[in-house]
């Protein structure tokens, strides 16, 4: 067993994976999740849960959240009733969810005024890297606490690549994002358009994944593309908050404001809670 006691707030499509991986290294890890019914999986693999989240931080060394959005994380580490309303002194915090830039400083500042370290680790990779420890890091915050936090999220990834300090880990998340959502628009629209003129899906996909044009994430999502079927291991709202968060810090390129309001209008279509790839399910409509 490791000694290095960790706590875990957020047991979605990506935290509970990832706290099944850190229970397999040896870890002892406490949990919660605001519905609690949700936390079944990771207890049934061995995690302990926690009454409230003041005691999972005051029960745990290092303590990571990985919830919906700015307003969550918000939530979670409030000072009130959230992870910091108890003693929380020389504890390291690690929010790998999505959040803006100006949310990881704030929350920097937060632990850092009740004497504890902060990191922010937003990942790139879904449910399938997640369950394989195959994650990127994008890390934001001191060099001493990446180190302190090292031997956990080596756990957790592949690749852990120090930005720089609290902000920048998420502005690096917020590009690599939006490279994604220009990828599935594009990918979408491509097939749309071949179909259009008598190319079958099959056939267009083939000819994208078989040559220098197809990539990761235009293999990964072909499958579901093909099937007309899209259970989310990324929710599309998680895509179209991503996207507005790039616009809302600055991004404003000729794709930009076509792309959030492609996701955007497409989430307010019903199809929020649907993998990303039902993209493509709004643009045929
Ligand atoms: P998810 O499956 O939708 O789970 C969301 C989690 O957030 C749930 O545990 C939910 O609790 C919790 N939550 C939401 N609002 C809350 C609040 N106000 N207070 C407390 N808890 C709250 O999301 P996910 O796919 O795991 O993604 C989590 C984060 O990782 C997001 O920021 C997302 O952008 C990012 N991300 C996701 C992927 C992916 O492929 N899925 C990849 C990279 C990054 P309840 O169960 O109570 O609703």
């Amino acid at each position: 067993m490791n000694s290095v006691k960790i706590g875990w707030a957020g047991l979605g499509n990506m935290g509970t994976p990832m706290v099944k991986n850190l229970l397999n290294a040896g870890f002892s890890v406490e949990v919660f999740n605001r519905s609690r019914d949700k936390e079944h999986e990771a207890i049934e693999a061995g995690a302990q849960s926690a009454a409230d989240l003041r005691v999972l931080a005051e029960d745990n060394d290092i303590i990571f959240v990985m919830v919906s959005d700015d307003a969550a994380v918000k939530d979670i580490f409030n000072s009130d009733t959230g992870l910091l309303s108890g003693e929380v002194s020389g504890k390291l915090f690690i929010n790998v969810s999505t959040v803006s830039p100006d949310t990881s400083k704030l929350l920097d500042e937060w632990c850092c005024n009740k004497g504890a370290a902060f990191l922010e680790a937003p990942v790139s990779g879904s449910v399938k890297p997640a369950q394989d420890a195959t994650l990127i890091f994008m890390i934001g915050g001191d060099a001493a606490d990446f180190e302190r936090a090292k031997p956990v999220l080596e756990r957790l990834g592949k690749l852990h690549v120090h930005v720089g300090a609290a902000g920048t880990g998420s502005a690096a998340k917020l590009a690599i994002n939006y490279l994604l959502g220009l990828n599935l628009q594009g990918l979408a629209e491509t097939v749309l358009f071949a179909n259009a003129n008598g190319v079958k899906t099959e056939d267009m996909l083939t000819i994208v994944n078989e040559g220098a044009i197809g990539n990761g994430i235009t293999k990964l999502k072909s499958a579901s593309i093909l099937s007309n079927n899209f259970p989310a291991a990324f929710a599309l709202k998680h895509l179209a908050k991503d996207v507005r968060l790039a616009t809302e810090q600055g991004m404003n390129t000729p794709l930009s404001k076509p792309l959030y309001e492609s996701f955007t209008q497409a989430r307010d279509s019903g199809l929020g809670d649907e993998d990303v790839m039902a993209i493509i399910k709004y643009l045929q409509r």
